[in-house]
């Protein structure tokens, strides 16, 4: 860990029932930097994302966000919480808030911007995932990539320190994976520091300064992209490279 640690997990440890969903983990994502996680599905890699703003709560172990320990509950809570943005497989876009409702609820309610505050930011936002032309319309009126956009600039309007992806082009019709992996990859560019869960491997040699394996609950591997995908170390590794590349 080093001064520009903004994401530290200690030792963490998660149950679900019998099963030991996260075993000792340890992971630290430092300011501006990309950490994809990949693994066989049921590994835990969505437990490891939602612990991380404490949609899901931890045995043992310790979570920080730039510097502070994740409290058990209260305001405290909800501030750390708004530092850590997602962006989830299923969009969870409101239905029933046109494009640029639901890129300024958030902002307006938590952040306690001024509506026009908050729309102009909006636009911006839109802009810059290339969809406010989209604008006025409801999510169910865009196409699946438009709509992760639309979650993408979401996430971005409350100001997050990290940003979490989990899966973001699992859903998506295969034509449609480019254009989100493409905002994507230009966030790394300006330097967001993200951590993303994907089996986009392009994304992962491209974008991602560092590539985390996971099986069974742990860390099994962690390197740079390249020495990842060209000499995994371990077989339960080799074993899954095999089946996706
Ligand atoms: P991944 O995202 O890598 O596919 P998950 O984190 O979703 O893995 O799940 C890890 C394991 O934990 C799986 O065996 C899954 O069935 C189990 N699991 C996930 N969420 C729950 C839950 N809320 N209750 C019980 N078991 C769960
Ligand atoms: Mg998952």
């Amino acid at each position: 860990m080093t001064a520009t640690s903004l994401v530290v997990l200690e030792n963490v440890n998660k149950h679900f029932g019998e099963l030991h969903v996260l075993r000792d983990i340890n992971i630290t994502v430092d300011r501006g930097e990309v950490v994809v996680v990949i693994g066989p599905s049921g590994s835990g890699k969505s437990t490891l994302c939602r612990t991380i703003n404490r949609l899901e709560t931890i045995d043992t172990g310790v979570i920080k966000i730039d510097g502070e320990p994740l409290p058990e509950e209260g305001r405290g809570l909800a501030r750390l919480r708004s530092d850590v943005g997602m962006v989830f497989q299923s969009f969870n876009l409101f239905a029933h808030k046109t494009v640029l409702q639901n890129v300024t609820l958030g902002p307006i309610k938590v952040r306690k911007q001024s509506k026009a505050q908050a729309e102009k930011r909006g636009w911006e936002l839109l802009d810059r995932v290339g969809i406010a032309d989209q604008a006025e319309k409801y999510p169910a009126q865009l196409s699946g990539g438009q709509q992760q956009r639309v979650a993408i600039a979401r996430a971005l309007a409350m100001d997050p320190k990290v940003l979490m992806f989990d899966e973001p082009t699992s859903a998506l019709d295969p034509e449609m994976v480019q254009e989100v992996l493409d905002v994507m990859t230009s966030l790394a560019k300006e330097g967001m520091t993200m951590v993303v869960v994907t089996h986009e491997m392009g994304f992962a040699r491209r974008a991602a300064n560092r590539v985390v394996f996971m099986a069974d609950g742990q860390i099994v591997e962690e390197s740079t992209p390249d020495a990842f995908f060209t000499q995994p170390t371990t077989d339960r590794a080799k074993d899954f490279l095999s089946k996706i590349l």
